[in-house]
């Protein structure tokens, strides 16, 4: 042991006289190690079909747990999404603070997704958008409500976000540090999106096939809700019709996922 010590010792005095630092004891988080490339490409995948189907433009962002540990999520550096590869990915831990950051951007919102995987066990990946359909029903009170089988986890709720009601001062709207973030996850409650006031949506699924397929026939639900408006009264699911679509849905999420996917990755 006193032998340990000493090189110890010998070792920090090398690096010093080096001009290197040793490394701190401690490090704030500790990487996993190297993921399996199955899962960062289904990850990789999702942030090009989100860009391929108009949901996420530059802005915008996918989010996957690790499957290694519940207490580690995986997301792009900040990129635009049809940009990400599989060497972007970095991984944070849920207080959003990156293991490994190697002086790379990452994106300011990046606590939507930490405070979302804190507050609900069940989730898995997250998007968060933009989608220009999601705003009218953002900024007014009509709910969004499942036109057809497609979306209808609808159904199961639609949460809102008001940042006012969790920050003392006006807001670049940007949930950018953890108090927004919480905030954001309490209002999600127990639902599987949440309409942003001024800003967006955000989405919670319990698989990144979920998360992707919400995001998608969500803000199309959006879009066809807007025009059924214009004809005149809609006759939505019911709240049986909805629930039962979505249980199908979520089981059938592979069919899409695949297609998706695959196009997405010809691409490249
Ligand atoms: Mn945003």
């Amino acid at each position: 042991m006193k032998r340990f010590i000493e090189l110890a010792a010998l070792s920090v005095a090398i690096l010093i006289v080096a001009g290197q630092h040793p490394a701190p004891a401690q490090t704030p988080s500790m990487s996993g190690g190297p993921v399996d490339p199955a899962i960062v490409e289904d990850l990789v995948a999702a942030n090009r079909v989100l860009a391929d189907e108009g949901v996420l433009d530059a802005y915008g962002h996918v989010s996957m747990r690790d499957p290694r540990n519940p207490s580690r999520y995986m997301m792009s550096r900040s990129l635009a999404p049809i940009l990400v590869s599989a060497s972007d990915i970095m991984e944070f831990d849920l207080d959003s603070t990156p293991v490994d950051q190697r002086g790379r951007l990452m994106y300011l919102e990046r606590f939507i997704h930490g405070e979302i995987y804190k507050a609900r066990p069940d989730v898995n990946s997250v998007v968060h958008c933009h989608t220009p359909s999601f705003l009218p029903f953002c900024v007014c009170q009509v709910g969004l409500r499942p036109i057809y089988h497609m979306s209808g986890f609808l159904g199961r709720g639609v949460a809102r976000f008001e940042i006012r009601d969790f920050a003392a001062e006006a807001t670049d709207m940007l949930v950018s540090n953890p108090e927004l973030g919480k905030g954001l996850a309490k209002s999600l409650g127990d639902k599987q999106i949440v309409l942003m006031r001024g800003h967006g949506a955000t989405m919670a699924g319990q698989s990144v096939k979920h998360a992707v397929f919400r995001a998608i026939y969500g803000a199309l639900n959006a879009a066809v809700q807007l025009e059924a408006m214009r004809l005149g009264e809609v006759t939505y699911l019911s709240d049986e019709e909805a629930l039962k679509g979505a249980e199908i849905n979520d089981r059938f999420v592979d069919r899409s996922w695949t297609l998706w996917k695959l196009e997405a990755l010809a691409k490249k």
